[in-house]
């Protein structure tokens, strides 16, 4: 298990395989103000590539690769976010998408606790630090803490897409959640168009 740091994209040749959790760390939630600083990825196998994105890059061709091929599964938690996060910066698509919050939200109707963090604890037993969520992402040189804090986001989504997918198989949900994931990339793409809240569904 191991982090790999790269500087602007991920290195030539790297296969993350057909399932890669992707996560990313901004100096803020408002993606037309608030750049976009790192790019965490996970193929599954407990290492994590972590790419540093440097203040007015707008190309990343390795990695909008994987962001736009049709035969890669790309995981997040609270993709919606990260989604437009990186069609701001490089102008890619990412699709096909899976959402653990989404899945979450569709099967775990007993709570309103969806976070990372709680979703971890709950179907994985597993402990995460939230601390370092609103350091300076940034900086020019990120912290070991960082750095592992980042690598932790993307470590756990493939197994807890799993147990989402058992669950939602269990309660007949799964058709209305992958209908969900279809329609993300265009959610996200509101956002940055200008209707961020505004629910165009509604009366
Ligand atoms: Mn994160």
């Amino acid at each position: 298990m191991a982090n790999t740091l790269y500087q602007g994209d991920l290195p030539d040749g790297l296969e993350l395989g057909p399932v890669v959790a992707i996560d990313c760390e901004t100096m803020g939630l408002n993606p037309h103000r608030d750049r976009l600083c790192v790019i965490q990825m996970s193929g599954g196998d407990g290492n994590a590539h972590l790419v540093q994105v440097a203040k007015g890059q707008t190309r990343a061709p390795n990695l909008c690769a994987i962001l736009e091929n049709p035969d890669v599964l790309k995981l997040f938690h609270y993709g919606r976010f990260d989604i437009a996060a990186m069609q701001n910066a490089f102008g890619a698509v990412t699709a096909p998408v899976y959402c653990t919050k989404i899945a979450s939200k569709l099967v775990r109707t007993y709570t309103d606790r969806h976070g990372l963090k709680n979703l971890l604890q709950d179907l994985l037993g597993v402990d995460i630090s939230k601390q370092q969520q609103s350091s300076d992402w940034g900086a020019p040189k990120l912290t070991k803490a960082q750095l592992d804090y980042a690598a932790s986001d993307v470590l756990y989504l493939h197994a807890l897409r799993d147990k989402l997918n058992a669950r939602l198989i269990r309660e007949g949900r799964m058709e209305m959640a992958q209908a969900c994931f279809d329609f993300l990339p265009t959610r996200a793409g509101l956002d940055l168009a200008g209707w961020p809240e505004q629910d165009i569904f509604s009366h």
